[in-house]
């Protein structure tokens, strides 16, 4: 019998861990990622500022799995009439050279998400995505360019990436010394961070606006230029772009992200978890792409394909499958930085400053220390705190 889990980022790292310790030793588990290591990606835009985080914030996954076998491979194809995936080497330049198809019992399917660019022209040619490390570290070289020549850095969408983005660019120039540079932000939808509450988006607009960024929210970008950005307010110069406008599923989900409820369940024996999903949890409420509610999904997920293994395994004494346990959003507050500023929601409490900045710094840690990288944790904690970040950043 074989548990596959594909993808290993929050939801699927924090799955395959729990699914180590639940899962009778001879159930074959095997963990699929094309990368081959764990990204703490919520801090991923800290690597603008400071590339020497990036060790802190990666882990080999051999380092934190225990009895998972690991395929460094890109998944490309999900076929789940036959149950298999189909893989391809994860240097491959293309999909259609699949080297193995590998059957499951059962699934997790925790791909992550793609960018979406909507077809905006111009947007995919002359934007920078940030998914990755190697995405920050492209925008870095693009926006120190900037700060060496002035201009404008436009960054479009101010959901949690954009409204990170921003503040550490801005940061950046300021270190730089930087002069006659401007950092834009355009959200088409009316506040920064829609899918949050209130308090929280008033907060994090005022420490953007306090560290110098303008912000400009209910505008649309309709297209991008080399040396600019049309939306439905008039043309805005732009240096650079950085697109953080929205997320869609990847190749191997068909471009899309498609819809689970409750128990996460595609069909009988596929799960989908974290933003590879677009989630309405067991009391119908729209679940926000973020890597809080990613790794929360992982508990019920690990406990239901365990049930079902035992089940198709030795029966049950009743007849009956057995009853799935339901996944409900409930996440403690949310945190993000700003440059050197971070504002944090802890139930109807928004503070910022020192106590946000220590919260989201202990976030990241607490993660890596969950999933069994201890010494990378404290590295974090180091370089989020300030405690010889130049080393770590330079
Ligand atoms: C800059 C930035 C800041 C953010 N800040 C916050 C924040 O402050 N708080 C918060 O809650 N969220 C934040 N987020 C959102 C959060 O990072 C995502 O919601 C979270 O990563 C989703 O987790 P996941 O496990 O679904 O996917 P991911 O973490 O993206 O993991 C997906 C994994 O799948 C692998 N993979 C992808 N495609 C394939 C394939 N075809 N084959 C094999 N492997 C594949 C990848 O290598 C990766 O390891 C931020 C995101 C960004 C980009």
């Amino acid at each position: 019998m074989r548990v596959l889990v594909l993808g290993a980022g929050y939801a699927g790292l924090t799955l395959a861990r729990r699914l180590e310790d639940r899962l009778p030793p001879d159930v074959d588990l095997v963990v699929v990622d094309e990368s081959g290591e764990h990204l703490v990606q919520h801090e991923v835009h800290r690597v603008i500022r400071r590339p020497g985080i990036t060790d802190a914030i990666t882990a080999r996954l051999e380092d934190v799995l225990d009895r998972a076998s690991v395929r460094e491979a890109r998944v490309v194809d999900l076929d789940r009439d036959s149950r298999t995936v189909s893989l391809v080497d994860a240097a491959a330049d293309s999909d259609d050279a699949v080297t193995d198809t590998v059957s499951y019992d059962y699934a997790a399917v925790c791909l992550g998400a793609t960018t979406a660019f909507y077809g905006l022209p111009g947007v995919r040619e002359h934007a920078t995505p940030l998914k990755s490390v190697s995405d920050a570290l492209t925008i870095r070289e693009r926006f120190l360019d900037v700060c060496a020549s002035g201009g404008t850095a436009v960054v479009g969408g101010a959901g949690l990436s954009g409204v990170q983005v921003a503040g550490e660019l801005v940061a950046l120039a300021e270190e730089e010394a930087a002069e006659n540079v401007d950092v834009v932000v355009l959200e088409q939808l009316k506040s920064v961070a829609p899918s949050f509450p209130p308090a929280f988006q008033t907060a994090v607009r005022e420490s953007l606006e306090e560290a110098g960024v303008d912000v400009r929210t209910g505008v649309t970008v309709e297209r991008a230029t080399a040396d600019a950005v049309e939306t439905d307010a008039g043309t805005v110069p732009a240096d650079q772009l950085v697109w953080t406008g929205g997320i869609t599923g990847g190749p191997a989900m068909d471009d899309q992200r498609p819809v689970v409820r409750g128990d996460l369940r595609l069909d009988d024996h596929t799960f989908v978890l974290g933003d590879a999903a677009k989630t309405v949890d067991a009391d119908g409420e729209a679940v926000p792409a973020s890597a809080s509610a990613a790794i929360r999904m992982s508990k019920p997920v690990a406990a239901n394909i365990a049930r079902l293994v035992e089940y198709d395994r030795t029966g049950s004494e009743d007849g009956f499958r057995p009853r799935l346990e339901p996944y409900r959003f409930s996440v403690p507050g949310w945190i993000v930085s700003v440059g050197d500023d971070a504002v944090a929601q802890v139930g109807p409490k928004v503070v910022r400053g020192a106590a946000a900045r220590a919260m989201k710094a202990t976030v990241g840690a607490g993660h890596l220390t969950t999933v069994g990288a201890v010494r990378k944790a404290v590295d974090l904690v180091e370089a989020e705190l300030g405690n010889g970040r130049r080393g770590a950043a330079d």
